[in-house]
Parts: C-alpha cells; structure tokens; sequence
C-alpha cells in the first residue's frame, strides 16, 4: 500500500455511483470499493422501480446496471473487495509521505490518511465516502423470498402504488409499519395490519390516525406463518399467538416492516451513530474529520434511491470542499 487517495467510495449502490461519477467529474483521486461483483446495491433486487424520475417502470436490476454503465463510461475506477474495516489515523499517517495526491490549497500535514481494510488489499485514503447501505430484516417465513417483488414489498413508498384497491397486510407495529398502513390505506382496499403483541410501539399521535381509518383492520397478538401463492402473492396463513388459533386471510400484497439494518456495523468506533445508522446531515459530514456518509447508511428520514444519489452527490461535495482545506 504506497498510494494515498483522495476518496475511497465505500459501496456501489445508488449512493456510491453518485458519487463515483461525481468524484471523476471532479478529478478527484477517486476509488470505488464494492464487495459484490453487481453495482446497483439493493436496487438489483427490486422488481420495478416506479418513482425514480425519468425512468418510470424500470426493472431494478436494469437500473443498476445504467448508473454502472454510466459511472463506467466517465472512467470511474472500480475494484471488487470487501471493506473489512477502517483504521483510523495513527501520527505516523499525519504527513503527505506515500506520494500524497492532496489537492492544491488542501493541508497535508493536517488532514489523516485512513487505511480501508479489506479482505484482498488494504488502501488509504484522505477521504472515505461510506456509502455500504441497508438492508430490512425478513420475516423468514415460508413463501417470503420467492415471492419477493411478486406481492411481498419491504418498501410501502415504493411499491404501494402496484396494490391500488387491493387487500394488503402490513407486519410490524413500529412507527415505520403505522406510517406504511396509513399511506396504503389511500389507495388499497383493505389494509390489515399483523402485529404480534396487543399494542403498538410507534408514536401515540401516529396510532390515533391509523386506528381512525375505516379500512384498516388490526390483527392483534398475530404473527405470519406462511406466505401462500404460487409465484404471486394470494393470502397468508396467521396464527394468535394467545389462542394458537390459525386461520388463512386472502390478500394480494404483504409490507414487511420489522425493521432495516445499516450496513455499518465495521465502522463502530470510527464515527458517531444512532441506532447504528451513521450520524450526518445532507452534507454526509460524520463525527471524523474526512469521513462522509451517504444514503440509507446516515440518519435520514426517507431512504429511497433518489435520496441515495443525491447524498453521493453532496457527499463528494463536501469532500472536494475539505480537501481544499
Ligand atoms: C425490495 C426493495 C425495493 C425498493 N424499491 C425502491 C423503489 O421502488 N424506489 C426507491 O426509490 N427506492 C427503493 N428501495 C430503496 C432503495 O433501494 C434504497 O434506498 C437505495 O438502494 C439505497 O442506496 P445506497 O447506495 O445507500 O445503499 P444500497 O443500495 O444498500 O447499496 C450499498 C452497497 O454497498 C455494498 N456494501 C455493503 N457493505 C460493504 C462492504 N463491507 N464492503 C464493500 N461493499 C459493501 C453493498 O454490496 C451495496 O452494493 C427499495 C429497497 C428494497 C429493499
């Protein structure tokens, strides 16, 4: 490792292309770090994006593949490895030593070089843009990877719309499930919501309103057993976890909303988080000086693909504007 960049880009999702393209726009010093050998991130798994503008209905996994293609075609470098983790500056990194590429106007002397640990090489860099994503908790159930984009949705924003007038069920009791139930209610028929214990955990206000909606009806005590269908989603099998009676409730859609993970547990130490989502604004400034994050891995309220992209943008922003000291 004798190189120092000026950013490393932790991740190829909507975030990291972003802010590949921006960073090579910018003639930055810049590299790409992404364990998968597919650019697009959680993109690449969705069935149909319908919200992002300009490409309306596009299959996710080709709109992962445009903004690779995009990102290739500006000369965004690129290398396949796993980001294992990131050691922070010790003295002897505080120097523009190891053929510094520090731009004219930035600091050398005091701006850290981060070493990226990964499974094949180890790189540095003045800069990291972490941009490793989310990804949301399953129910790991019977039906529910195979059906997944045919009926069984982790995304109400996204999918919601494909369920106009349709009976639907959220799972989950938190604020994000409540949220879910209430925006669906507008256009579904029917919106069961499926929740294990008797009460919710979301805010008060937040309950008041769904529990208000003539359409939403509340399975208390309940978990999901089974997902039924045969290549679409037609009903699933519950069960009372008070009375352990069973009973099949046919729908044509499930919102599963148990909760999303952060992709950031290497970085635990290094930047300040909140419930394991890396602390930044829109700026992607974190609590390390020449650390940013960008998309759903920061704290931020809506964490969708247009949202991602323009983090990665802002994201290289900052950095061009620290290294420029
Ligand atoms: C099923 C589903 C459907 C969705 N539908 C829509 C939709 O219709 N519209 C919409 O706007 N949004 C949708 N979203 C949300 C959207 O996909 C995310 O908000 C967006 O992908 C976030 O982008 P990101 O770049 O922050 O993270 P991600 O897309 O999660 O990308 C993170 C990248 O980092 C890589 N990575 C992680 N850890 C490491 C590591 N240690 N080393 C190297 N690389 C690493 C991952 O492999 C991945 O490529 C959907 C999400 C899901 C799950």
């Amino acid at each position: 490792m004798d190189k120092i960049y000026d950013l490393l880009i932790l991740g190829s999702g909507p975030a990291g292309l972003a802010a590949g393209i921006y960073a090579e726009r910018a003639r930055l010093d810049a590299m790409v770090i992404e364990k998968e050998y597919v650019s697009g991130g959680q993109v690449v798994n969705t069935y149909e994006v319908d919200n992002y503008p300009g490409l309306p209905g596009i299959n996710g996994f080709d709109m992962g593949m445009k903004f690779r293609e995009h990102a290739d075609g500006l000369g965004v470098n690129f290398v396949t490895d796993k980001v294992e983790r990131v050691e922070a500056p010790g003295k002897e990194d505080l120097t523009g030593e190891c053929g510094s590429t520090v731009r004219s106007g930035g600091d050398a002397a005091e701006q850290p070089v981060y070493r990226v640990v990964c499974e094949n090489e180890t790189y540095a860099a003045r800069t990291l843009i972490i941009a490793t994503g989310a990804v949301h908790r399953k129910l790991g159930v019977p039906g529910e990877e195979e059906m997944a984009g045919m009926g069984v949705s982790y995304c109400a924003t996204c999918d919601g719309a494909f369920f106009r007038n349709k009976d639907v069920a959220v799972v989950g009791g938190g604020d994000v499930a409540i949220e879910d139930a209430i925006f669906l209610a507008r256009a579904c028929r029917r919106v069961y919501v499926i929740h294990r214990r008797d009460e919710l955990r979301g805010a008060k206000s937040l309950q008041e309103k769904l529990l208000r909606l003539p359409n939403v009806e509340m399975l208390w005590n309940t978990v999901v057993e089974k997902i039924e269908g045969d290549g679409q989603v037609s009903g699933l099998t519950v069960r009372n976890v008070k009375t352990g009676e069973i009973s099949a409730l046919p729908l044509q859609g499930v919102f599963v909303a148990v909760g999303i993970v952060p992709n950031s547990g290497i970085f635990e130490g290094l930047v300040e988080m909140d419930h394991g989502y890396i602390v930044a604004d829109e700026t992607g400034r974190t609590s390390a000086p020449g650390i940013f994050a960008a998309g759903d891995v920061r704290t931020k309220a809506l964490r969708q693909i247009v949202t991602a992209v323009s983090d990665g943008a802002n994201a290289v922003a900052s950095v061009e504007k620290y290294l420029a000291g």
